[in-house]
């Protein structure tokens, strides 16, 4: 057996001191310790790194962003001064793509201060890096509510997938929280807390409810949602959300590892290994709106690119393309990016906006 890991250490630990640790208390841990946690400690992305994601797979996806940030601000009446900001802008990729495709409109772009909400130093240098050319002003903050109150435009390409999930599971008793333990060969293990939660079927959807016994609910805490949704109704704007889920709420689960690009067990290896679920953009979109932004979506990926014209970027970048390979790269990109199949991203991630009522449709939603 390889050594434990000093975040599972502690881990193991708390569990000793305290008994069970609950799903999303484990996963926050996992990603989010500031010594130990996965996204603290270092940069999961690209070729060598753990998953990629679609800005990492073409220039194509920040570009478009970009071309729709700069239409919401029109629809927002052109303001002077406008924050975009972004959560968890990984390796900048993406807001680099989205900048460089506006620098044609420079009303826009000198209207920009960019605010990056990153909690991993690593990353937080690389987009310092990437970015500093742009030339726009730049402030780095741990969560929204540490970005200054004003009109904004938010992106939010693969964050909410990354914020921590509980699980519960239903038995005759009624929905027991999903916990860690050590079992009897001092082993990791799902467990169940003893009692079911009290009063837990009044907040399901009835779909969910009606489950049959055994079934695993998912769902997260809805602050990260509600600020989001708080800000746009107070300072008007609109919020993009990109990410894999489901487009309503449902039982089953979809808690997920992967390490080195491999699907890998969540208990082994704690604060090394990626952790994630879908998002429940019904959930989500529940939570937004009740601060008063109104919601849009969720579209399919392969539908929202399509319509803000990814086959025509793709078609003018092959027709620019230095080699037949280039332009078999862009292919392979675009199949990527809104394929059907089950390695492509096209249905299995989903879009969805979110705009202050003033603001109308948000491009691409109408
Ligand atoms: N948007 C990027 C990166 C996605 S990975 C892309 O599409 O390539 C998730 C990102 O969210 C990383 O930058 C990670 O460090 C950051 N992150 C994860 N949990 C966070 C949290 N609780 N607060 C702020 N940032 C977080």
């Amino acid at each position: 057996m390889d050594e434990p890991s000093p975040l599972e250490i502690e881990i193991r630990r708390r569990i000793t001191a305290a008994g069970p640790m609950p799903v999303g208390e484990y996963m926050a841990l996992c990603l989010d310790d500031p010594e130990h946690g996965y996204y603290t400690t270092r940069d999961p992305l690209g070729a060598r790194g753990d998953f990629i994601t679609a800005p990492e797979i073409s220039q194509m996806f920040g570009e478009l962003i970009g071309l729709w940030m700069a239409a919401v601000w029109k629809q927002m009446g052109a303001p002077e001064n406008i924050r975009i900001i972004e959560l968890g802008p990984g390796r900048g990729t993406l807001m680099n793509d989205a900048l460089r495709a506006v620098q044609v409109m420079p009303g826009f772009r000198d209207a920009i201060a960019l605010h990056l909400v990153e909690i991993s130093p690593a990353l937080e240098a690389l987009q310092e890096r990437k970015l500093e050319h742009l030339g726009a002003p730049m402030s780095w903050h741990p969560a929204l509510a540490n970005v200054p109150t004003g009109p904004a435009i938010i992106i939010a390409n693969e964050f909410f997938d990354a914020l921590p999930v509980n699980q519960a599971v239903k038995t005759e008793h009624g929905w027991h929280e999903r916990e860690i333990e050590i079992d009897m060969a001092g082993n990791l293990a799902f467990t169940l807390a003893n009692d079911p939660i009290a009063h837990f079927d009044m907040l399901l959807p009835a779909a969910v409810r009606e489950a049959p016994e055994r079934s695993i609910f998912e769902w997260r805490d809805g602050r990260a949602a509600m600020d989001l949704g708080q800000r746009i109704a107070d300072n008007g704007g609109a919020a993009l959300v990109i990410d894999y889920g489901h487009a309503e709420t449902f039982v089953g689960e979809t808690l997920q590892a992967v390490g080195q690009h491999a699907y890998a067990d969540p208990l082994t290896a704690p604060g090394n290994i990626d952790l994630t679920a879908h998002v429940d953009f019904q959930a989500l979109g529940r939570a937004v709106e009740a601060m008063g932004a109104n919601g849009y979506g969720p579209l399919d990926q392969s539908e929202f690119l399509q319509r803000l014209g990814i086959e025509t970027r793709a078609a003018k970048l092959k027709a620019a393309a230095a080699s037949r390979a280039a332009a078999t790269e862009i292919d392979l990109a675009l199949a990527r990016l809104i394929g059907h199949d089950r390695t492509a991203m096209g249905t299995l991630f989903k879009a969805a906006s979110y705009a202050h009522p003033s603001l109308g449709a948000p491009p691409g939603f109408e």
